[in-house]
């Protein structure tokens, strides 16, 4: 009966196989479900179609099924339908092919002007037939009806469970499950995962940037731990390279304060991926999530610090737009300078050399990446006063216990950083036994499995000597112990330093050398608080000084034209002329801001600025108003 439905007319055309799959993860996990469907096309075969005329469109692999508009291979397989090339089209349950209604009947419409069949495993529908439009339809009906359903159940199912902190989804790295029957969520036994996620709480403690983080793990060879979520060793913990999202996914995680959190994000927009058709979720602030248990398991950092790290996080990504800039200054930490907003290398804004202006330190590289606005700026003046100032002291004999405090930091951070180094090694060196150990196993004549299990155990034991040779590298930059000698010319320097800082001898070129000389960087962030920049000095034995510097207020301090040269001009406007004006003030012996003689381009900008037009006086001013405080 279902065979006589299928006519030679139908067979001249395409069949049409439509394959899809709702997500990623059931693209995964249900490969029975997509072999069956691929097996569609021995049927279309048995209906009696050629081979060659059965074509498989499995496009939307991976796309969600609420709605077609994402799904190019459900439109497609419409165009082709609506132009009268498919003979039929075979799915897995019928009603699974549009679960939207409209989507549906427009596919069954379709399909029954051009008298085309539609079939699945067990059944052949001509939707030319009313009976079967009748069954179809209701199917998708069911199929509708059935995603909402499920859908809701599951969910409510999900917030019940999750009331009671009992929901189980997948824990973070560094947490493993309990033996007892609640499943408590306890620290993972690996000694490695623990201290890793916890130097990564702790360089961001240090460095107050995430962007630093990475490059700071980098710069170490330092990798995080990651769990495998597929269904091969599932659970097993693997080593990757930091990357920038990570670390901030690992900050964001307030489950690493101790919090049992469920609905921090919120699915509830209309905002889709483009590329997916999936809806696009944001985050919940803290006091809105829906599910919060707070000291429900042992945690890697407090509460306070996890929601201190939210806002220093959002701080750093909240940009604002430069500020103004001032004058006079020599960028003396040019490339020393770090954003501490965003972590990129500053650059330094050069004025023209005529202005006589401060340079200023500028984070561009975002807004040459294509960032709205510059990062931030500042002028270099205060930055660099507050530096030297820092460095000078740094240097002086009276700074001696705070050196033996440094000291003694820098001896518990390199243990730190030794014992993270020997974890990976020693981690490195069973990696290499294991490979070993697996290669011997293997019977020698199996070539191919024993080459591949030889080229791994080659890859771990060169991994190794990378490791060595970085560890070596380490060793050797901790070593700092210092000769007599050495003391000596720092206790004479320590002395002199100030005298040959100030020296008018002494260029700015060499200045920027004695600074360099102490310091790897310093990070900049005059963003966080108004009127303020934060500024934290590395030294380069890897101490962090940190400093407030006022900014700089544009006019407070600024260089001005004289009061009574000002002055001068707005009484000789009414008769002179520009020239005439700069020619009498310099024979009067005036000089400008910068000392040098006025030119008509000086006196007319000041009149411009004062509203003092050429051969009039405006009729606000007082030939000697109190503009001075706009100067
Ligand atoms: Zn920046």
């Amino acid at each position: 009966m279902t065979i006589a439905k299928v006519q030679p007319t139908h067979c001249d055309r395409l069949a049409c196989v439509y394959v899809r799959q709702s997500t990623p993860g059931q693209v995964l996990e249900n490969r029975e479900s997509t072999e069956r469907q691929y097996q569609l096309q021995a049927r279309a075969i048995a209906l009696g179609w050629s081979p060659s005329r059965v074509e498989i469109i499995d496009e939307d692999q991976g796309r969600t099924g609420s709605t077609a508009a994402h799904r190019t291979g459900f439109q497609r397989l419409v165009s082709e339908v609506g132009l009268g090339r498919v003979g039929i089209v075979l799915m897995l349950e019928a009603s699974r092919l549009a679960r939207n209604n409209s989507d549906w009947y427009r596919l069954i419409e379709i399909c029954g002007l051009s008298a085309t069949l539609i079939a699945d495993e067990g059944a052949v529908y001509n939707p030319c037939d009313p009976n079967d439009r009748l069954l179809l339809g209701v199917k998708g009906t069911i199929s509708e009806a059935e995603l909402f359903t499920l859908r809701t159940r599951l969910y409510e199912g999900r917030w019940n469970k999750a009331r009671k902190g009992r929901l189980a989804f997948p824990l973070p790295t560094g947490y493993v499950r309990g033996p007892g029957p609640e499943g408590q969520w306890e620290l993972d036994p690996d000694m490695q995962v623990r201290e890793r996620l916890g130097y990564v709480f702790e360089l961001f403690r240090r460095e107050g940037v995430a962007r630093r983080v990475v490059r700071t793990l980098k710069a170490e060879i330092l990798e995080l731990p990651a769990r495998v979520m597929g269904k091969e060793r599932y659970g097993t913990v693997v080593w990757k390279t930091p990357t920038l999202s990570a670390i901030v996914r690992i900050l964001q995680n307030p489950a690493y304060a101790g919090a049992y959190v469920f609905g921090r994000w919120d699915y509830s927009g209309n905002r889709r991926s483009v590329r997916t058709g999936k809806k696009l979720p944001h985050l919940r602030p803290v006091a809105q999530w829906p599910v919060h248990l707070d000291a429900h398991h042992p945690g890697y950092l407090s509460w306070e610090e996890f929601v201190s790290n939210q806002t220093r996080l959002r701080q750093n990504w909240n940009r604002e737009g430069s500020r103004g800039v001032a004058r006079d200054g020599t960028a003396l930490l040019q490339g020393l300078v770090v954003c501490g907003v965003c972590g990129r290398t500053m650059g330094v804004q050069h004025r023209v050399a005529r202005e006589r202006r401060s340079p200023s330190y500028m984070c561009q590289q975002g807004y040459s990446d294509g960032d709205a606005h510059i990062c931030q700026s500042m002028t270099s003046r205060p930055v660099d006063a507050g530096v030297v100032q820092v460095f000078l002291e740094a240097v002086s004999p009276a700074s001696l216990p705070v050196a033996m405090r440094v000291l003694d930091q820098i001896e518990h951070d390199l243990a730190g950083q030794r014992r993270q180094r020997e974890l990976q090694l020693e981690q490195a060196r069973y990696d290499v036994r294991l490979a070993q150990r697996q290669y011997e196993r293997v019977d020698p004549d199996h070539r191919l499995v024993a080459s591949e299990l030889e080229r791994r155990w080659n890859e771990r034991l060169e991994r190794v000597v990378q490791l060595e040779q970085a560890h070596a590298k380490a060793e050797e930059d901790a070593q700092w112990d210092l000769t007599p000698e050495e003391r000596a010319a720092i206790s004479a320097l320590s002395q002199d330093l100030p005298a040959i800082w100030a020296a008018p001898t002494t260029t700015n070129q060499e200045r920027k050398q004695l600074l360099r000389s102490a310091i790897d960087c310093v990070q900049l962030d005059g963003v966080s608080t108004a009127g303020q920049i934060d500024v934290q000095i590395r030294w380069r034995s890897g101490v962090v000084t940190r400093l407030i510097v006022e900014r700089h207020r544009a006019g407070a301090d600024a260089l001005k034209t004289p009061a009574e040269a000002v002055d001068r001009i707005h009484a000789l406007a009414s008769t002179s002329t520009y020239a005439e004006i700069a020619a009498q003030l310099n024979a009067e012996g005036w000089r400008t801001a910068f000392g040098r003689a006025f030119t008509s381009q000086h006196v007319g900008y000041i009149c411009r600025r004062d509203g003092v037009a050429r051969g009039t006086l405006h009729p606000t001013l007082t030939p000697t108003g109190n503009l001075e405080k706009v100067h």
